[in-house]
């Protein structure tokens, strides 16, 4: 586990005026208790999470998509603005091309029980004089884990940007992005570094040709092959 845990979900055992007693804390107490499954509590927690709140100038909106049935894991950076509006991640010019990269439909990358998406900070950072800030760095440290741990049946990670790639593929990078993704086949086939989609990397694209025409036609028969599977 890497940095802090704001959350501990193990049952732990309390002192009471009733003896000792095992807590468990995905089980949510209300004036009806309710027995969560770690993954609701474990989403519920994230949705109502407040740890960087007074860094984020539209204050927490938490966006991902998971599912623990999940098999393919996109792991990017965080938000924008327009996706802190709408919650809905990658519904625009980058999306598109992901998808088309991926060779799915809108209604497949929407449905998390066949694609996760995992921002490194859930929530829209801001706008700094370059474009949008990176990622909260408390974000990661706090959900990726924990998150991770509830997903057992991802068989591909897809990681955008340079944050996503040294919490998911550490020191095991190129000395840059060109490289690390010229390097694809070190990490495949359970990871695979993407260069960012968007149209602002459209000169990188053009420059590297060969990821579209060699590097695209893989990931799309992998991707593929595991959405195929019963
Ligand atoms: S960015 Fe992450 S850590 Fe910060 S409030 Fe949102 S969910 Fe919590």
């Amino acid at each position: 586990m890497r940095g802090y845990r704001p959350f501990d979900f193990r049952p732990f055992d309390k002192s009471s005026d009733y003896g000792t007693i095992s807590v468990n804390p995905f089980i949510v107490l209300g004036t009806n208790p309710t027995v969560k499954t770690e993954f609701e509590a474990l989403v519920e927690n994230a949705k109502a999470c407040t740890i960087c709140a007074a860094y984020l100038p539209l204050g927490p909106r938490p966006v991902f998509q998971i599912h623990p049935a999940s098999r393919i894991l996109i792991v990017s950076q965080a938000p924008g603005r327009k996706v802190h509006e709408t919650g809905i991640p990658f519904n625009d010019a980058s999306g598109n091309r992901l998808r088309d990269w991926m060779g799915v439909d809108r209604d497949t990358f929407y449905n998390p029980e066949k694609i996760a998406i995992l921002p490194m900070g859930f929530c829209y950072p801001g706008t700094g004089s370059s474009g949008d800030l990176p990622p909260r760095p408390e974000c990661a440290p706090a959900w990726q884990d924990l998150f991770l741990a509830q997903m057992p049946r991802v068989e591909l990670k897809l990681i955008i940007g340079t944050y996503a790639l040294k919490w998911h593929v550490g020191k095991r990078q190129g000395a840059n992005l060109t490289e690390t993704v010229k390097n694809w086949a070190e990490y495949w086939p359970s990871v695979l570094p993407l260069p960012h989609p968007s149209p602002r990397n459209n000169i990188w694209l053009a420059k590297n040709a060969w990821y579209e025409a060699t590097v695209v036609p893989v990931l799309k028969k992998r991707v593929s092959a595991i959405l195929n599977k019963t």
